[in-house]
């Protein structure tokens, strides 16, 4: 995640990443602001709602992650979040990668711009992205607060709102009966208002996002200097254009109030595998592996990693994916990894040791438990880790379903065995949701 200042140093940058491994220039690229310099209501400790915590990760991180699901056909060039100049939080954002298009998946940017309203924060990511997007490319803006958009919605989304000169948005039919609410005359009380009429629900429809404008068309917008829209379709309609409908979800609900954030907590945890009311366990793992006096890499969270010589073991002697399989076997009761896996089966030479946390993980899905959350340590004086640790989590999060993942790795500080470099040891901590 990088987080830039001022127009000029994120440009660079993102000419540098995108263009570099584009030829010069992107053809037909989408480009997604996220306006998430909101500080103002806050609910539950204080902190803007973008960054209260859902399950885990916070609700920005989830609303990032689902925008990742973006179809491939629709090129996405990057994710630019736009947030406050006194933002404290967005440094310690942390986001998936997405597998597509450049090295290191679809970039996200934070520009340090944020307005007071959401139309002056989506005018500041517009404004920046003239200079590197074409005016025919597509801009999409989605809430922060919006964890939950599907990839069925985006791709319908996509298909049918690239179609529209005047753009698409995301939008619900309206399913409760629609009043016309006035307040009773000569009262400024917002709990003494009385029904005028029944409006015909049939024609209306609550909007959503994502929505996908031209940025051209968003440019023309921001010509007027009108900051005060809730939304972007409407600035658009009131240039007199008529943005598509498209069928939305009711899931994808934008959390602006406690209760919100409850039904999202419920719902996250659902998706998950988990149902409310789980108690957790824990469990720890620990293991040490010899060098070997020969070979070429080391396999650690199973990532090769280059290396004057290998370690001993009767499999690939992953030292780390051992002691984390001893930590979930630990945390489900379900014995060691030496019951389930003997080093005197031949069967198990030089096995793939993600296999035999794949067959843990599996008989955890039996007992009806999910893995939480993973914290280990791997102890070497050498080869460095560090350079390894994001591989190997999303390795250990992929083979774990874990979204929770934590690798450190630390020395002996030359001290006994570890210490003299004669081979890798591992502690891990995990625990386990079950129903
Ligand atoms: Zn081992």
């Amino acid at each position: 995640m990088h987080i830039f200042d001022d127009y000029k140093s994120a440009e660079k940058f993102l000419k540098k990443t995108l263009f570099a491994e584009n030829n010069g220039g992107l053809k037909n690229a989408t480009w997604c602001i996220i306006p998430a310099g909101g500080s103002g209501k806050r609910f539950k400790s204080n902190i803007p709602k973008q960054y209260i915590q859902l399950n885990g990760m916070t609700v920005i991180e989830r609303s990032v992650d689902s925008l990742l699901k973006f179809p491939d056909r629709a090129s996405l060039a990057c994710i630019i979040l736009i947030i406050s100049r006194h933002d404290k939080y967005c440094e310690f954002l942390k986001f998936a990668k997405s597998s597509r298009g450049l090295n290191n998946g679809v970039p996200i940017i934070a520009l340090r711009c944020g307005g007071s309203t959401r139309g002056e924060s989506v005018y500041a990511g517009v404004n920046f992205l003239k200079n590197i997007a074409s005016i025919d490319d597509w801009i999409v803006v989605h809430d922060a607060v919006r964890p939950f958009v599907s990839k069925e919605a985006l791709e319908r989304l996509w298909d049918m709102g690239s179609e529209e000169p005047d753009g698409a948005i995301l939008a619900i039919p309206v399913s409760d009966t629609l009043k016309l609410g006035l307040v009773e005359k000569g009262q400024n009380d917002s709990t003494s208002v009385y029904i005028k009429k029944t409006e015909n629900r049939k024609n209306y429809w609550l909007a959503q996002t994502p929505q996908m404008f031209k940025l051209q068309l968003l440019l023309d917008v921001f010509q007027r200097k009108t900051f005060l829209f809730t939304d972007e379709a409407s600035a658009i309609e009131s240039l007199g254009k008529t943005p598509r409908l498209i069928l939305g979800e009711r899931k994808n609900i934008k959390i602006t109030t406690p209760d919100d954030l409850e039904i999202a907590e419920n719902w996250q945890l659902k998706e998950e595998g988990i149902t409310t009311g789980h108690s957790m366990r824990i469990g720890q793992g620990f293991d040490v592996h010899k060098f070997a006096n020969e070979g070429k890499f080391v396999i650690l969270g199973g990532v090769k990693i280059p290396y004057h010589t290998s370690l001993l073991g009767h499999s690939d002697a992953d030292v780390l994916i051992h002691a984390i399989c001893d930590a979930i076997l630990g945390a489900a009761g379900l014995g060691d990894i030496g019951e389930w896996f003997p080093d005197s089966e031949p069967k198990y030479k030089g096995v793939d040791s993600r296999k035999i946390l794949k067959k843990i993980i599996s008989a955890l899905t039996i007992k009806g438990l999910v893995v939480h959350q993973i914290d280990a340590t791997v102890i070497c004086e050498a080869p460095k880790i560090t350079p390894y640790k994001e591989k190997m989590k999303e390795i250990l999060t992929m083979e774990t379903n874990c979204s929770f993942v934590n690798i450190k790795a630390t020395t002996a500080e030359r001290l006994g065995s570890i210490g003299r470099k004669e081979g890798i040891a591992a502690m891990a901590l995990v625990s386990l949701l079950c129903e």
